[in-house]
């Protein structure tokens, strides 16, 4: 059973599992509804704040198991590891992470307004992309520069954890154009907004496209 599921690189999806082709094969979201139906047959609920800290918890214990195991088997002594050894990124000194932090704030603010004043019909769809990637590009982009000064990694699973990430990103970015366009049409009273939202998307895309590393 445990051979049916491919090891997919789950810090490259976007974790959109409700559109994933991929869910039959995925461990992740295989987890996650076992961890769902055992609340339901307990009589719980899943999604109570308490009860999902609480497995996050468990989670994070499992995977600190995970690591301690893995180490063991490749001679690595934990204990001994050096936090010097640590690279110590600042984010903000990458123009690709400022950028999509300020697509962040800006979005964020956008999606309250549209919260106060309700989403208005046939925009549910391009709201939840909206909603759902102004925080992944984000994170993405933290995760992408923290890997730039990375040297404990093999240079070939960098390049393969970089693109991964630039991957993710540009999805997020193409989703969110599209979202906003749609909302473009349908919501002319904050056209400067989107507008203004779509712009730093496409610095976003460019600063990918010319100089992922630039400061
Ligand atoms: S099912 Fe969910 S967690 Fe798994 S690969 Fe798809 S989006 Fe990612």
């Amino acid at each position: 059973m445990a051979d049916k599921f491919i090891p997919p690189p789950y810090n490259y999806c976007d974790y959109r599992c409700s559109e994933c082709e991929g869910q039959e094969n995925c461990r992740v979201y295989k987890d996650d509804q076992e961890r769902v139906m055992d609340h339901f047959r307990r009589g719980e609920d899943p999604y109570d704040p308490k009860i999902f800290m609480n497995d996050i918890k468990e989670i994070f214990k499992n995977t600190e198991e995970m690591i301690h195991k893995c180490a063991e088997e490749e001679g690595i002594e934990l204990d001994q590891a050096q936090d010097e050894e640590m690279p110590d990124v600042n984010a903000e000194d990458y123009a690709v992470y400022r950028q999509a932090f300020e697509y962040f704030e800006r979005a964020h603010a956008f999606i309250k307004d549209l919260q106060r004043s309700g989403i208005p019909d046939g925009m549910q769809l391009p709201y939840e992309d909206l909603m759902w990637y102004h925080t992944l590009i984000a994170a993405k982009a933290g995760r992408l520069v923290s890997g730039f000064i990375d040297d404990l990694l093999e240079e070939d699973i960098r390049s393969i954890e970089e693109q991964g990430t630039i991957a993710v990103i540009r999805k997020g970015i193409k989703r969110s154009q599209a979202a906003l366009d749609n909302m473009l049409g349908e919501l002319p009273n904050n056209l400067e907004e989107i507008a203004g939202l779509l712009d730093i998307l496409g610095r976003i895309e460019r600063q990918l496209d010319t100089d992922i590393r630039g400061k």
